[in-house]
């Protein structure tokens, strides 16, 4: 049900190197309302909850009310939302004329808006403004939305018209989107199960609902491990490294006390493992069943295949494939890199064999001594203020984009700041863009792009709004915020979806900007990443934060020279993860222990000692916070495929800034949603199918060129 409507979601960077990123639908509803509801009628003692409800007021068509919100709105708000979405609904479905695509299909897209409005705030609140208040609304919240999905994927009249109009003669008279809308209500009812007897029904309606309360009890319980545990350095004053990854990788990569970083290594990947109050076994043991229950009453062998049937790979054996042919060149990769890391080890007269906490230490050491290139000295050329005007001017280059600081504009905490888009030339107003770029209390950890609205002209043109959030630590007044190279890779990766969002152009919002398939998604966003590198932006933005000298080109090849580095450790920390989940989801409904399967998983794949999965079973957020990325984590890989082979076009033309291959990227990929099949929109691009080789290049396993640039 999740995928339904994929009107908004929230694309959430995890991991910086490769850019792994998770995607998921913040809300489940579609929305709209022809007429929205009376609200003093629905509040208890509280504020009443209008605020939430209601249409958003200011400039720019109306901007969420942020400064006004209070968590004790939200449950009531919630409520009332979905009333009037479920009443929406059932207008619908009895509607007494017969039905066609405007009084069914249409109308879904225009039911719900209010509850559209609520759940875009409480998804801000759920990632930026979280606390014990929030959480206890979750927890309760979590499975009535799941039930009230099914209430309506349930409902069997407006099912029966969704059908009607999809099996009509008179679909082929409609336009070629509004096809792929019907096409979409038919499938993704049949996938919630809308064909099943009312027994079926019923059995699936409770184990979505447990499975919310799953969900939310597993996330809930590596927030407990991450906020609870730490280690304090006493030798070195008041240094605490928190069990979170923004604390953890950068001791594991540059403290020498080897015994801490053993320490720090296994607090980190034991998170939800440690049989107390917050580990998450069991959970997983009764997710993985749930899952393998639902899968079967819906026809399907296994939970992999219900949930890739409609992504693009559209078979687990089609995403297996793709990550076993990249899985044994990159095993080999790691052999080399700890053989190289052993000898510096031996070298230094170290006395150890390389264990998984030395890898980011000896790799640094490797990295240094061979390519010459110290991370904190490209750190000085690398200031966020500079690099957020390096994203804009892109966007000025590839799709005629302008940014203005929009004041006046509510913001959830004062480090929010907004800005306009207009286009360049006829100055028509795009959008707006929210920037969040530092770390607080209540913020999840990582970076992510988050749509606030969904461009669409259902009833008249709506622009989108569009966020992207970071947890950059803030610095000094007045002193710039230096970044590091894979944090401004991260940078334009978010931005890349805010584009894929900002582009949108297209008439119904289910199929509006970033809805698009899960392994399709990331592909706007990898493919941004590229343009960090190009000589325009080094140039102009990579300036140092003290001379206002431009990053020196002896540095520029040295960071180039040294851009396959490490990618057998970065391939494999996060293929092994990707392995595990899909494997997991394709073992049917066997009672699973989560460690010992792991483990068992691991061994028989090959996994090197030296690493471990970069998110372990017990703490697999994409997997078990939501439906989210389950069975699908190797959507990053199957999206890197188009990204290396996409840049190809621009390198086999003009280069990165080629205005002939830019427009063919805005037309076919960035503007069309998910009105177009991606692997169709695809091939518009390109002019034939996506093919590995980029891929395997990029990551330098390929052919000796690709060898040497990686070092022996
Ligand atoms: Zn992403």
């Amino acid at each position: 049900m999740r995928d339904l409507t994929t009107r908004s979601r929230m694309l959430l960077l995890v991991t910086v190197l490769s850019a792994l990123v998770i995607a998921y639908n913040l809300k489940l509803t579609n929305g709209a309302d022809a007429k929205p509801m009376r609200i003093d009628t629905v509040a208890e003692s509280v504020t009443p909850p209008n605020l939430l409800l209601a249409k958003w007021e200011g400039p720019y068509g109306g901007v969420p009310p942020f400064d006004r919100v209070k968590v004790a709105d939200f449950k009531p708000a919630l409520e009332a939302g979905m009333a009037e979405n479920l009443a929406d609904v059932g207008r619908i479905a009895k509607d007494p004329a017969p039905p066609t695509f405007e009084n069914t299909i249409a109308a879904m897209e225009r039911a719900g808006q209010a509850l559209d409005r609520v759940q875009t705030i409480y998804g801000v609140f759920g990632s930026t403004m979280n606390g014990p208040d929030f959480q206890v609304v979750q927890r309760e919240m979590a499975p009535r939305l799941a039930a009230f999905n099914d209430q309506i994927t349930q409902n069997t009249e407006l099912f029966k018209r969704i059908e009607t109009v999809y099996k009509s003669p008179e679909k082929a008279k409609l336009n070629p989107e509004q096809q792929r809308l019907t096409w979409l209500y038919y499938t993704n009812f049949v996938r919630a199960g809308a064909r099943l007897g009312p027994g079926a029904k019923a059995r699936l309606s409770e184990i979505n609902q447990k499975l919310a309360g799953l969900y939310t009890k597993f996330s809930q319980n590596v927030l407990a491990e991450e906020d609870g545990q730490t280690i304090v350095l006493k030798s070195e004053g008041a240094w605490v490294i928190s069990n979170t990854r923004s604390s953890v990788d950068p001791f594991l990569t540059y403290s020498s006390n080897r015994e801490l970083r053993e320490k720090a290594w296994r607090m980190f990947i034991n998170r939800g493992d440690n049989g107390d109050e917050h580990d998450n076994n069991a959970t997983i043991t009764e997710i993985l069943q749930l899952r393998a229950e639902r899968a079967k009453l819906l026809g399907y062998p296994t939970h992999a295949h219900w949930r890739l049937e409609n992504a693009m790979a559209k078979t687990p054996e089609n995403a297996m494939e793709l990550m076993m042919q990249v899985w044994k060149p990159a095993v080999a990769r790691v052999h080399e890199e700890v053989a190289d890391m052993q000898a510096l080890a031996d070298k230094e007269g170290a006395k150890i064999k390389i264990e998984p906490w030395d890898y980011r230490y000896y790799a640094e050491k490797v990295r240094t001594a061979r390519y010459d290139l110290d991370q904190n000295e490209v750190k000085q050329y690398l200031q966020l203020e500079k690099l957020r005007e390096g994203i804009f001017w892109v966007a000025g280059e590839l799709f005629n984009f302008n940014f203005t600081p929009a004041t006046n504009v509510p913001v959830v905490h004062p480090d929010v700041r907004v800005w306009e888009v207009t286009d360049k030339t006829t100055k028509r107003h795009i959008g707006l863009w929210y920037f969040d770029p530092y770390a607080r209390a209540g913020k999840r950890s990582g970076a992510w792009m988050n749509a606030y609205r969904s461009q669409e002209r259902v009833d008249g043109e709506i622009t989108t709004i569009v966020s992207n959030n970071a947890n950059f630590v803030k610095g000094k007044p007045g002193e710039p915020l230096l970044i590091s190279w894979d944090d401004a890779l991260t940078m334009f990766h978010e931005f890349g979806h805010a584009l894929h969002g900002l582009n949108s152009n297209v008439t119904y919002p289910s199929l509006s900007g970033t809805a698009v398939s899960r392994d399709y998604v990331e592909f706007p966003s990898q493919l941004l990443e590229h343009w960090l590198s190009t000589p325009e932006v080094l140039q102009r933005f990579a300036v140092h934060y003290q001379t206002g000298k431009p990053i020196p080109q002896s540095l520029v090849e040295r960071i180039k020279r040294a851009a396959t580095f490490n990618q057998g450790f970065i391939t494999v920390e996060y293929l092994s993860a990707a392995l595990v989940d899909m494997k997991l989801h394709l073992a049917g409904d066997k009672k699973i222990d989560a460690d010992a399967f792991e483990k068992a998983t691991l061994a028989e794949l090959g996994m090197p000692d030296e690493i471990v999965m970069r998110h372990r079973t017990p703490q697999f957020l994409h997997v078990f916070a939501s439906d989210g990325y389950s069975a699908g984590y190797y959507s990053y890989l199957w999206s890197d495929v188009l990204t290396a082979d996409a840049y190809g076009a621009f390198v086999e033309a003009g280069g990165p800034y080629d205005h002939k291959v830019a427009e063919r990227l805005r037309k076919y990929i960035f503007s069309v949603g998910n009105t177009v099949d991606p692997a169709e929109a695809y091939r518009s691009f390109r002019g034939r199918d996506p093919r590995t080789e980029a891929l395997m290049k990029k990551r330098g396993f390929s052919g000796t060129e690709a060898k040497t640039a990686a070092g022996q």
